[in-house]
């Protein structure tokens, strides 16, 4: 059985078609362009691409883009003293602190000097609790695309088995506490669990963030699962693939992520979709 593709650029297409026509509704009736600050230390080409890519989402979307220059071997306090001095600005309703730093910054003393209520990233530890207690305000961008795929496949959650595999705290993690939220009976998987196919063998809905490239075998996998691949390994040819042996994989489930033109550009969507909801917060005190 050939599975369902899960096609993530088509869905970003819908997405941003329907958050541009949100932001021009925004900037008309608040008479305000909403403001997303990008937070980025120098050095890093991968890094410096993907902020390039998010600034050209935002002059594509109405959403004014503003990158304080913070050269390589900047400073921790002049780090802290750009993500404070962005809180306190008026303008700026949204700021996306990119991590990981730069080796031996302190990302905990960086991520205290975030407004949460401008933190579109979802990485400050009261954004977190939030989703923790099931009232979010900002969900992390990747977990909240893979959530988006499958509200907007139909795909039910409530009742199933799900398994996400990886448990950090901007992926696997509130993914888990997202289709928990969503009723699903949710199992979280990591390096130290033994047996991984078989904990994987029992899903309806496969979620794999684990940073090891085909991780995930289709002959781990239950026929007609749901597999949401968020994996972004990029191999020396330059070629990208998934957590999941999409090969393998796709001959066994119900539907799949592929990699790439799965959950990705699915991701950059939900970005800028907090930074419409923070500059909405922005109006209210
Ligand atoms: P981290 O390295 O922070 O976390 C990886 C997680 O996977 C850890 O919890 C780790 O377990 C677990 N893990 C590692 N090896 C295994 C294994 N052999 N078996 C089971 N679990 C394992 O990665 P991230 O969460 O930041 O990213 C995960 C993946 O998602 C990466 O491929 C990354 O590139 C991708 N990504 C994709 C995005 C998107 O938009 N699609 C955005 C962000 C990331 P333990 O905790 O025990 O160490």
């Amino acid at each position: 059985m050939a599975a369902m593709i899960l096609d993530g650029r088509t869905l970003a297409k819908t997405l941003r078609d329907e958050l541009q026509a949100e932001i021009q509704q925004f900037t008309s009736q608040v008479g305000v362009t909403p403001t997303l600050a990008v937070v980025h230390i120098e050095g890093d080409s991968a890094s410096e691409r993907y902020v390039r890519s998010i600034q050209k989402a935002c002059g594509n979307l109405g959403i004014h883009f503003v990158k304080p220059h913070l050269a390589e071997g900047t400073t921790q306090e002049r780090l802290e003293s750009v993500v404070s001095s962005l809180s306190e600005d008026t303008k700026i309703h949204g700021i996306l602190l990119q991590l990981p730093l730069p080796a031996g910054f302190d990302t905990d003393r960086a991520i205290a000097q975030l407004d949460p209520r401008k933190d579109v990233d979802g990485i400050h530890y009261s954004n977190a609790g939030l989703v923790m207690q099931g009232v979010p305000r900002f969900v992390p961008n990747t977990p909240a695309g893979g959530m988006e795929v499958l509200k907007r496949y139909a795909i039910e959650v409530a009742g199933k088995r799900a398994v996400v595999v990886g448990r950090s705290m901007v992926v696997g993690k509130p993914m888990a506490l997202l289709l928990l939220q969503s009723h699903a009976t949710v199992t979280i998987a990591h390096s130290r669990t033994l047996d991984l196919a078989a904990v994987v063998r029992e899903a309806d809905i496969v979620v794999v963030a684990a940073g090891h490239s085909k991780l995930v075998h289709g002959s781990m996998i239950r026929p007609g699962a749901v597999v949401i691949d968020f994996g972004i390994n990029v191999q020396d040819d330059g070629s990208m693939t998934g957590d999941v042996d999409f090969a393998s994989a796709s001959e066994v489930a119900g539907a799949i992520t592929p990699v790439p033109g799965g959950t990705g550009p699915v991701t950059n969507v939900m970005l800028l979709k907090n930074v419409l909801h923070a500059a909405w917060l922005s109006q209210t005190p």
